[in-house]
């Protein structure tokens, strides 16, 4: 069986994996990209019923690499975030936080967004499409990664259809159920948080004019996200409704009257008269954080490194600020002549990484623990917590600019340059 070189083995090509590849492609890194599934079911409809808000910096680095004009026309802006406390009824506190996007800006006349919301499958589809046309990549699936050997000169991978593949790094993308993080002897911490996010797309009479609201139920957060409107005009958002694991199995299962109407209950009749659409998707939530990122000639890249609760809908955009720093030091060193699998190479990436991850990770833990909960004290003091941070103009734009990725030192790609 053939022997291939590469620069970078990227194993994994969910939404981190494949942007990594093309990231590194497009930097001249001769890469290649291994999934056990084949690439084209990934966009299927059927696939992933989910969408992603993609972060303001996280959409520079789309742009910077050519992947942004196949989805802007599927992209809705988040202009506003809306974020309350509510009881089992569904009914917000009146005491609420209000983040405006033109506070990260003031005085622009042209302010970005905090965001876009992106349906999984059209992000799928653009990174899949540019993939196609980077010379620099090659797209080995469906197969399967079943041995690693990695030593001080290079990796080799062994992969289900006999063929071996040899590589200066490996990168795992493999998400948080991968097995190399574990095969290399990296611990991690982990836990389920037994909750279930039951994800589906609702219509609605009214428009949500680029409103994301978050509402705090008991079991867990309850957030309204905007999308483009349907093929009809139809107006509509798309819903990741988290409940307490046992709940979420026994909703999932109602007939669609009784779903509707527990449903219709958290959704509030704000927009109008609301129904669900299509599907019903659910996720396990749990939390993993890598104890370290990096081994002999491996990297954890994206949910392999560190997974994490969707309250924020922060996971993804940690992955992609994973790729941007990782792809800016491989560049810089290979530029040098030197080893881009090199442990001191690898460090330089771990160090970028670690506190942002770190700090997201304990925020949503700390978020999902204070607020899925009906304890009365906690309830007020969170809700005063709300109140009080909006009131602050300085503090929320603190957290609207974490919001958008705009803190700490910035890669090249998510300032929308190219390393
Ligand atoms: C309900 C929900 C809502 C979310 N919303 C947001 C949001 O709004 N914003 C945001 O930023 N993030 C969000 N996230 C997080 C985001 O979806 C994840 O961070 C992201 O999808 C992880 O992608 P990944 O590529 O790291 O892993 P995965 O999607 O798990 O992909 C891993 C891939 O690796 C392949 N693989 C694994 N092992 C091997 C092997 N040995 N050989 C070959 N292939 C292998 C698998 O087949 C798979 O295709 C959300 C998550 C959930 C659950």
């Amino acid at each position: 069986m053939d022997s291939r070189h590469f620069d970078l083995a990227v194993v994994g090509a969910g939404l981190n994996g494949s942007l990594l590849a093309l990231a590194s492609g497009e930097a001249g890194l001769a890469t290649a990209l291994i999934d056990r599934v084949s690439l084209k079911s990934l966009t299927e409809a059927g696939f992933d019923g989910r969408t992603t808000a993609i972060a303001y910096t996280s959409q520079r680095l789309f742009a910077a690499l050519g992947v942004w004009d196949d989805l802007a026309d599927q992209a809705e802006p988040i202009r506003d975030i809306r974020i309350s406390d509510a009881g089992y009824d569904g009914r917000a506190s009146p005491l609420h936080l209000h983040f405006d996007h033109r506070e990260a800006t003031p005085g622009s006349r042209d302010p970005a967004p905090m965001g876009w919301i992106v349906e999984n499958r059209f992000l799928r589809r653009a990174l899949l499409r540019r993939l196609a046309d980077c010379p620099q990549v090659e797209l080995v699936a469906p197969d399967e990664v079943i041995e690693t050997d990695r030593d001080a000169d290079r990796a080799e991978l062994t992969l289900k259809s006999g063929r071996h593949l040899q590589a200066r790094l490996v990168a795992s993308a493999e998400g948080r159920f991968g097995s190399m993080r574990e095969e290399a002897g990296i611990g991690a911490r982990a836990w389920s948080y037994d909750q279930i996010a039951i994800v589906l797309v609702a219509r609605h009479e009214r428009p949500h004019r680029g409103v994301a609201q978050e509402r705090f139920l008991p079991g867990g957060p309850f957030a309204i996200l905007p999308m483009r409107d349907g093929p009809e005009g139809e107006h509509r958002s798309s819903i990741v409704w988290t409940e307490r694991a046992d709940l979420a199995r026994r909703l999932l299962e109602l007939d669609p009257p009784r779903f509707q109407a527990e449903f219709a209950r958290r959704f509030g009749d704000h927009l109008g008269r609301v129904e669900p659409a299509g599907p019903r998707w659910w996720y396990p939530l749990g939390l993993v954080h890598a104890d370290r990122y990096t081994d002999t000639r491996l990297v954890l890249v994206g949910d392999a490194a560190h997974g994490i609760h969707p309250i924020a809908g922060q996971g993804y955009n940690l992955g992609v600020r994973d790729i941007a720093a990782l792809v800016e030091v491989l560049v810089d060193t290979k530029r040098l002549g030197l080893d881009i699998g090199a442990s001191d190479t690898l460090e330089r990436y771990a160090q970028w990484r670690r506190a942002d991850n770190f700090a997201m990770v304990a925020a949503t833990d700390l978020l999902n623990r204070l607020f899925s909960n009906d304890i009365k004290p906690l309830r007020l003091v969170r809700d005063a917590g709300l109140a009080a941070v909006n009131r602050v103009p300085a503090l929320r734009r603190f957290f609207v600019r974490h919001a958008m990725g705009m803190v700490g030192d910035l890669p090249k790609l998510i300032r929308g340059e190219r390393p």
